[in-house]
């Protein structure tokens, strides 16, 4: 069933467990995770982020994940991930996404409050959600870091009326190990300013130990998880491959492929709680 972000991570609050953001590139990756969340029994969000954007238009990555969310047994949310405008967030809105994200986080706190507001407006005539991202997380080998300041975290929460906020607080993207440590004395201070739901981007790169924990005893309500199961997909699919060099048709090889992404996302969606 099709659901917003706002209420999966409700849920997820009260029983004290995290939602996966989990970042989608294709059908197989993206039918997986749901395969996977049914067998679990725990919702999960299907995200189109801007790399998945360039590959397939919004216009067909909507009704493919919302045909997915439609037939599912558990909360499916369809999410746009790093929506950089206004414009791209109203696309998806169009398309037929449940859950936009604006990322306003190049921004002043000015700007960044004014704009992700005007997202916020437009969505929620639609009853559609909307995650804000304030502080900057950075980017390994690339762009650093920024750490969420409390004070400005609980004002941006507060102005602009966002159903879940992203926040730096050690957390990088597109980190191959687990070696980030979250500063859990920010997010403490945070959640004592705001009691926004929280989202770690990034969480490839969290330990599933600290993953677990804070999803239990924090306001981390969501985490995305994006490098884990693409590293874990470009293996299989490589090992597939040079197993069975007769394979040339694709369906034939990313069948081998999906069901081993299927056991792969359900371990993902098991270490967001300490069940
Ligand atoms: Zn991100």
């Amino acid at each position: 069933m099709i659901a917003s972000l706002h209420e999966v991570l409700l849920v997820a609050k009260h029983s004290n467990r995290a939602v996966a953001g989990l970042v989608c590139l294709g059908w197989e990756d993206m039918r997986a995770y749901v395969r996977a969340a049914e067998i679990e029994n725990l919702p999960v969000i299907l995200q189109a982020g801007p790399s998945c954007r360039r590959h397939t238009p919004l216009t067909v990555l909507g009704p493919m994940m919302r045909h997915l969310a439609e037939q599912a047994s558990v909360p499916v949310v369809v999410h746009l991930d790093h929506g950089e405008s206004i414009e791209v967030c109203r696309q998806a809105i169009d398309a037929g996404f449940s859950s936009v994200m604006y990322d306003g986080s190049r921004l002043c706190l000015a700007e960044n409050i004014e704009t992700t507001h005007s997202v916020v407006n437009l969505a929620h005539q639609y009853g559609i959600s909307v995650e804000g991202e304030i502080g900057f997380v950075g980017y390994a080998a690339g762009e650093m870091s920024a750490m969420t300041d409390p004070v400005e975290a609980a004002t941006f929460a507060t102005e602009t009326r966002i159903d879940a906020m992203a926040v730096s607080v050690g957390n990088v993207h597109l980190q191959v190990d687990t070696e980030t440590t979250l500063d859990e004395q920010v997010i403490n201070r945070i959640q004592e300013l705001t009691d926004t739901p929280l989202v770690i981007h990034g969480g490839s790169g969290v330990s599933r130990t600290q993953r677990a924990r804070l999803a239990a005893t924090s306001n981390i309500c969501k985490y995305n998880i994006g490098t884990e199961l693409r590293t874990f997909f470009g293996s299989e699919l490589r090992e597939v491959l040079v197993n069975a060099p007769e394979l040339f048709d694709r369906i034939k090889i990313l069948e081998q492929v999906e069901s081993r992404m299927v056991e792969a996302a359900r371990s993902v969606l098991r270490s967001l709680s300490n069940d």
